[in-house]
């Protein structure tokens, strides 16, 4: 019986699994290498070893409603999306408010989590750690990994020929923190992700001029949306999730690029992915298109070849006398901690979990990592829900309704999420729809909102659940962990955001 659970990071993940453990009588307790709570929102001018960074201006986007702990919703005065202080600020008020804090031990680095001898029989492993220089060893019945997923940059630089060549400086995103020292530089930023396409606007300001180059193109969406709304409350609703699955395919992606191409033609900026029907974590950003028509970004392709001073890209062009490159192309999972690498990752790298969770080949499942799985949804509910689930499955009560009650067979069962090609696009990340996915993980637990229940007790929460923003308190409204603030958060969610 799963009773101690070591919990691995105390970013906004980690602080999830901590409070689920606690709300099932489970004793956590969270390792933090750094000295505070948030992770990656934990903003510091210094790159640290290990931890991910964000550059100063990073906000949010998703908007408050969408992002919040499901039973901790934020004060009205935030604004819609937040800048990285706020959202810390927050995150640090979640955990005194659950007391949290008592169950993390900081300055604590994870340098081994291995399984115990008897592993088959008792599921238990050993977690190494290191403390001001002192290493120690516990045993623990589970271990819930909350480590990030954007730590270890991704440089292909195999992928670029001639870079050895290249006298300028560069570097990757990772690096990057404000704009002033590249003022009056010529720079080149190499992919249109988030992190891609905020620097390069934000270097347009300081710069003498900006290309962003894609491989690949994409959807580029503003956090505001129709009538100035913001985009998740009216995109991610369970009404869009349904008729998406009902309509014909291709109804649907015609659908899908029309409204993606609503506030400006993709193609006529150089942006139209290549593959425009992937539902492909779209890139957020409110200026690059207006950045684009002035100018100050120019879009470019991938690149074919550097030069000592210039770049030619695989249309012909070439652009001369560039000073600068920042590398905007991701990260790599690693877990540097395990003993058997396999167990996530396979040998060629390739990560498979079953319900994006749980690593297929344990005998025993007592291991979960948190937080990987990619959606267009945020990451806080989604973590929050994969612990609560996580939990259940360690205290072997999670059931197989489909299979009259049995224990859920997690090697047979076929829910797996891979980082395979796949609808979403060619992809490394563990990708898969926020509604579909997360409902899936509520009904396993007993939390998903019933709709004819709903429509017959309470029409009024019913047709804000079903046609209004699928926010996270509709996962806390019945089940574990049931949240009795839920229905009323859910009736006050457009006043909260109109505030
Ligand atoms: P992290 O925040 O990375 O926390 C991991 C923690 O584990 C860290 O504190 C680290 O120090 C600790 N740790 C790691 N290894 C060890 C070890 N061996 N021993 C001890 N401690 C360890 N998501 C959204 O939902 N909405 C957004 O608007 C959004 N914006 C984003 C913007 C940027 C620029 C980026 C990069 C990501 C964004 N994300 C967003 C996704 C983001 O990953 C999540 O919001 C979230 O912060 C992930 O939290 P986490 O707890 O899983 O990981």
């Amino acid at each position: 019986m799963v009773r101690r659970v070591a919990v691995v990071g105390a970013g906004v993940s980690g602080l999830a699994a901590i409070k689920c453990c606690l709300e099932e009588g489970l004793e956590p307790t969270c390792f933090e290498q750094s000295e505070d709570i948030g992770g990656l929102w934990c903003y510091t001018d210094q790159v640290e070893e290990g931890r991910a960074s964000i550059y100063r201006t990073v906000f949010t986007n998703s908007c408050k409603e969408m992002m919040c702990y499901p039973d901790f919703p934020f004060p009205d005065d935030h604004p819609n999306y937040m800048h990285n202080t706020r959202l810390q600020h927050y995150i640090c008020k979640y955990a005194k408010h659950f007391n949290l804090l008592q169950h993390i031990q900081f300055k604590t680095l994870v340098t081994k989590v291995k399984k115990c001898p008897d592993f088959s029989v008792t599921g238990q492993w050993e977690v190494v750690t290191r403390k001001d220089g002192v290493e120690e060893a516990a045993v623990f019945d589970a271990v819930m990994i909350c480590s990030g997923h954007h730590v270890y940059p991704n440089l292909p630089i195999a992928d670029f020929p001639g870079i050895q060549k290249f006298k300028g400086h560069y570097f990757h995103s990772r690096e990057y923190k404000e704009p002033e020292k590249f003022r009056g530089k010529k720079v080149l930023v190499i992919g249109l992700g988030n992190s891609g396409s905020d620097i390069a606007v934000e270097l347009s300001t300081v710069a003498s001029q900006v290309y962003l180059s894609s491989r690949s193109g994409s959807w580029v969406m503003s956090r505001v949306w129709d009538n100035g709304y913001p985009w998740d409350m009216l995109v991610i609703t369970r009404f869009r999730t349904w008729l998406g699955n009902i309509l014909p395919r291709a109804l649907s992606d015609w659908l899908y690029v029309r409204s993606m191409n609503r506030s400006f033609k993709h193609e006529n900026f150089g942006l139209m992915p290549l593959d425009k029907t992937s539902r492909k974590e779209p890139v957020f950003n409110d200026d690059l298109p207006s950045r684009i028509a002035c100018g100050v970004v120019v879009i470019k392709p991938n690149v074919k070849e550097f030069k000592e001073t210039s770049i030619l890209f695989q249309d012909g062009t070439v652009q001369d006398d560039v000073d600068v490159i920042v590398f905007a192309t991701g990260y790599c999972y690693s877990y540097p901690f395990m003993e058997d690498h396999s167990i996530i990752k396979s040998r060629d790298n390739e990560v498979t979990l079953y319900k994006g969770i749980l690593p297929p080949q344990l005998e025993k499942p007592t291991m979960a990592v948190i937080g990987l799985v990619q959606s267009l949804g945020p990451i806080i509910p989604t973590a929050d829900l994969q612990c609560r689930w996580v939990v259940k499955v360690f205290q072997g009560s999670m059931t197989n309704k489909k299979k009259g009650g049995k224990p859920t067979n997690f090697k047979q069962s076929l829910f797996f999420l891979s980082s395979l090609p796949q609808r979403y696009g060619s992809s490394t990340t563990l990708q898969t729809d926020y509604i579909t996915y997360m409902d899936d993980l509520a009904s396993d637990l007993g939390a998903k909102p019933n709709m004819l229940k709903l429509l017959l007790t309470d029409p009024r929460l019913a047709l804000k659940v079903i046609f209004g923003p699928c926010t996270p308190y509709q996962y806390r409204l019945e089940g574990p962990g049931k949240w009795n603030g839920a229905r009323k958060a859910i009736l006050t969610q457009w006043d909260r955001t109109l505030w």
